[in-house]
């Protein structure tokens, strides 16, 4: 079975152009004569098949960016971790659970699963809660490395990764793996990576950062393994599109706000 993945957002936590700078790649994201390629919001990714639509995290600029893909309905999401460019769009599915027979089920691992029912509390309560909040139902996935979960033909398997000092959740779903928020990948992470279509990573500038991945890190992330291709999200303004992806090897891209790709996920 075929899927396709969007890139709702491919933007570091800041969004590009980052409020307040007017550095060249900010000015180029909005200006008439720039690069609108180098305009990214917050990280977020559509998989759509079998008539289903998949995000994983729903962060502030969620509701501008269903807008902009047509999203008309959302049938299940999975997180991250709890920072807000992943989560804080949680309230925006509020129109897209309202038709549906069942809660729109959120999964999410146990810290990022309280996140969620602290910042979101008028949703989770039992009493008095927010009569017309989202109807959705929080799973918490279970800790252990390769724990997956079957949605709709396809299986999502959790992938452990650092994020800083924090183990955070990326997912493997068919031939295709988004990591975002990585400063490394636990080695008993990397079995589950084997045999990649598609592998999506942080890379969010060239200067070492605590929590994340560099550009070069993440060459040698995908140089290690070794996927058919591999493109990169969470960026800060330090890479301008054109030039990085110039300088990148051919299977190595820059995402963008928009785009698509497909690959086989069951
Ligand atoms: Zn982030
Ligand atoms: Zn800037
Ligand atoms: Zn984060």
């Amino acid at each position: 079975m075929l899927a396709t993945l969007t890139f709702l957002g491919s933007g570091t936590s800041m969004g590009i152009p980052t409020l307040g700078c007017n550095c060249a790649v900010c000015v180029s994201a909005i200006s008439p004569d720039g690069n609108p390629r180098n305009r990214r919001t917050r990280p977020s990714v559509l998989i759509s098949y079998n008539d289903r639509n998949v995000v994983i995290d729903t962060g502030p600029d969620f509701h501008a960016q269903a807008i902009r893909e047509r999203v008309n309905r959302v049938d299940a999401v999975l997180y991250t971790h709890g920072h807000a460019d992943h989560i804080l769009g949680m309230d925006d599915l509020r129109p897209l659970t309202f038709h549906h027979k069942e809660p729109v089920p959120l999964y999410a691992d146990s810290p990022t699963a309280d996140t969620i029912e602290r910042v979101f509390d008028y949703t989770f309560r039992d009493l008095n809660r927010y009569p017309t909040s989202a109807r959705v139902a929080l799973h918490r996935l279970p800790n252990s490395p390769g724990t997956s979960l079957d949605l709709f033909g396809a299986r999502f398997v959790r992938i452990p990764v650092q994020h800083g000092n924090e183990t955070i959740t990326g997912y493997r779903f068919g031939r295709a793996a988004y990591l975002t928020d990585i400063s490394g990948i636990p080695d008993e992470s990397i079995p589950l990576l084997t045999d990649l279509d598609v592998l999506i990573l942080d890379a969010l500038r060239r200067q070492p950062h605590p929590t994340h991945s560099t550009l070069e890190n993440s060459i040698s992330l995908v140089e290690r393994l070794k996927p058919s291709r591999a493109f990169f999200t969470h960026m800060s303004h330090d890479l301008d599109h054109d030039q990085t992806n110039a300088a990148l090897p051919s299977h190595i891209r820059l995402a963008h706000d928009g785009l698509q790709l497909t690959f086989e996920i069951a």
